[in-house]
C-alpha cells in the first residue's frame, strides 16, 4: 500500500482528475501536485468544458445504474458540486421515423429504473403530444409518432462550474496546481527500470513522484500509447443557438431531452442564454495510420471548429422542428467537436499500467458517460491505491489489441457509423468553397 506521505502526481485537470486529487486529498494524501496543459481549470481541453452534462440512471447495466444513483445522492448533498446540480428531469423519447435500435434502447434504459423501488411514482410513460406536453409545456412542435417517457429523477449539471468549484475545493486543501502549455503540459513521463518515477513538462522540468496517475481522457495514448490498443479518441458535434432573455426565461425548467434517433438538449444556460444541442450518433475517430491509434488532432484547439458534420446539423434542425419550431432555422453557434476516450463495452479503465510495479495508474474509458460520475469517482482510484490491484474485472487494464477494428457502430446505445475526421475536413472544405 502507497504511503499516504509519498508524492503523487496527476496529470491533468479534467473530471477524472480533479475528482480523484480530490479524493486522494480527503483520505489523507498529502503530498498530491495536478498538471493541467490549459492556463487555467475548467480547461478548455477537457470534455467537460461545457455547459451541461446529463445526470441520469438509465443504464442497460445494473452495476451502473447502482453507481448513477449513489452519484445522484452525491450531486444533491456535497456542497462542492451541489450548486451544479439540476434535477429538471429527462424525458427518452424515440421520433416516429427512428429504427428498431433506437426504440430497443429507449425500452432497456426504461426496464433499467422500472424494478427499482426509486422510481416508483417517478417514471411516466408518454404516448402522445399531450403526454409531452405535460412535462414540457413548452413544446409546440408536432412531436410526429414520439414515443418515450419522463423519469423525474434526472437532470444536468453545469460541468465547467463543476470542475471550478472541485479545482477551488482541492487548491484549499494544499493541492498544488501547475498549468499552461509550458509549464503545466506533460510531455513524457519517466522511467527508472520499469517504474515510472515522474513527469517531464514541456519546459523540460523533472518532477518526480512515488506514483503517477494519467487522467488525460481523449489524449491518454499521447503519453502511454498502449492505451490506444483498446480505448480511442472519438469526438461527437455540440452546437448551440444564442437565444434572448424572453427566450430564455420561456424554456427555464425544461427537463433534459433525449430522442435516441436524432440528439438531445438542455434548458438554456441562463448566463449565456446559450440553448446546447447534440447529435446522436458514432462520431468521428483520428487514427495514426502509421501505428492505428486515435488521438484528437494536436494543434492548439482541433479542426474543424465552428462547423459541424452536415449530416448532425440535419438531425439537430429535425429535432427543433419537431419540438421547439421557432428555432428550427435560427443559427447555430459555438459549434466544435469535443473528444473522448471511448471502449468497445462502454467501461472505464482504472488500473495500474502493467509492468510499471503499480507506479502508474490510468484512468480512462470515459465513453461518454464519465462527467455524471465526478463527486465520486476519485473514491474508486483510493480504493485502488490502497487495494494495489483493480479488483473489478471490468474497470482492469485490457489486454485486447483493438487496433483496426471499427466496434464504434456496434455499440448497444449508439446508431450510425464511425467516421475518420479527415472526411469530415474534406466535407467542410467542399462546403466552404460551393459558398465561394
Ligand atoms: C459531446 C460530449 C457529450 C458528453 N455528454 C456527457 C453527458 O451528458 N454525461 C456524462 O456523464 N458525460 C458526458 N460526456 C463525457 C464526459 O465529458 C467525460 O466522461 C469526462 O470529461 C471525462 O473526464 P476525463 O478527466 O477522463 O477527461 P477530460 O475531462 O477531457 O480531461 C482531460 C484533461 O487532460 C488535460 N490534458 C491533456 N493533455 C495533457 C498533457 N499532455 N498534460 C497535461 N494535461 C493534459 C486536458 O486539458 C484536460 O483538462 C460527454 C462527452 C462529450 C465529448
Amino acid at each position: 500500500m502507497l504511503n499516504k506521505h509519498s508524492p503523487v502526481i496527476i496529470v491533468g485537470g479534467g473530471a477524472f482528475g480533479l475528482s480523484t486529487a480530490l479524493h486522494l486529498s480527503l483520505a489523507g494524501y498529502s503530498d498530491i501536485t495536478v498538471f493541467e496543459r490549459d492556463e487555467k481549470i475548467p480547461s478548455k481541453y477537457s470534455a467537460a468544458y461545457d455547459i451541461n452534462k446529463i445526470v441520469r440512471a438509465e443504464y442497460e447495466d445494473e452495476f451502473y445504474t447502482q453507481l448513477a444513483l449513489d452519484v445522484i445522492e452525491a450531486w444533491k448533498n456535497n456542497p462542492i458540486f451541489n450548486p451544479y446540480y439540476h434535477q429538471t428531469g429527462y424525458i427518452v423519447a424515440t421520433s416516429g421515423s427512428a429504427p428498431s435500435k433506437a426504440r430497443d434502447t429507449l425500452q432497456k434504459s426504461l426496464s433499467s429504473l422500472t424494478n427499482r423501488p426509486a422510481f416508483r411514482n417517478e417514471i411516466k410513460q408518454l404516448s402522445t403530444k399531450d403526454d409531452f406536453r405535460k412535462y414540457a409545456w413548452q413544446i409546440t412542435g408536432p412531436l410526429k409518432g414520439f414515443k418515450g417517457y419522463f423519469n423525474r429523477i434526472a437532470g444536468y449539471a453545469h460541468s465547467a462550474n463543476s470542475l471550478k468549484s472541485a479545482f477551488v475545493a482541492c487548491a484549499q486543501r494544499g493541492i498544488r496546481f501547475v498549468t499552461g502549455e509550458e509549464k503545466g503540459k506533460i510531455v513524457e513521463l519517466l522511467y527508472e527500470g520499469k517504474k515510472c518515477v515522474g513527469v517531464k513538462t514541456a519546459d523540460g522540468k523533472v518532477y518526480k513522484a512515488e506514483t503517477t496517475i494519467v487522467a488525460l481522457g481523449a489524449y491518454a495514448a499521447s503519453l502511454i500509447p498502449s492505451v490506444g490498443n483498446f480505448a480511442v479518441a472519438r469526438c461527437w458535434s455540440v452546437a448551440h443557438v444564442q437565444l434572448t432573455e424572453e427566450e430564455t426565461d420561456l424554456l427555464r425548467g425544461i427537463p433534459v431531452v433525449n430522442v435516441r434517433d436524432l440528439g438531445f438538449f438542455f434548458e438554456p444556460d441562463p448566463a449565456t442564454r446559450l440553448f446546447k444541442l447534440c447529435p446522436l450518433g458514432a462520431g468521428f475517430v483520428n487514427t495514426n495510420k502509421s501505428n492505428g491509434i486515435s488521438l484528437p488532432p494536436p494543434d492548439r484547439l482541433p479542426p474543424p471548429q465552428d462547423y459541424i458534420p452536415a449530416e448532425d446539423e440535419r438531425k439537430l434542425r429535425r429535432l427543433l422542428q419537431e419540438t421547439f419550431p421557432w428555432m428550427a432555422n435560427r443559427p447555430f453557434v459555438d459549434q466544435k467537436l469535443c473528444w473522448f476516450s471511448d471502449t468497445k463495452d462502454s467501461e472505464y479503465c482504472i488500473d495500474f499500467v502493467p509492468g510499471t510495479e503499480n507506479s502508474l495508474v490510468v484512468l480512462s474509458g470515459d465513453s461518454g458517460h464519465g462527467f455524471k460520475m465526478m463527486p465520486i469517482f476519485g473514491e474508486w482510484v483510493v480504493d485502488l491505491l490502497q487495494n494495489g490491484k483493480q479488483k473489478l474485472e471490468r474497470w482492469q487494464w485490457r489486454k485486447e489489441d483493438q487496433r483496426g477494428v471499427d466496434w464504434g457502430s456496434s455499440v448497444n446505445w449508439r446508431i450510425g457509423e464511425t467516421r475518420e475526421l479527415k472526411e469530415l475536413i474534406v466535407e467542410k472544405e467542399g462546403m466552404v468553397k460551393a459558398r465561394l
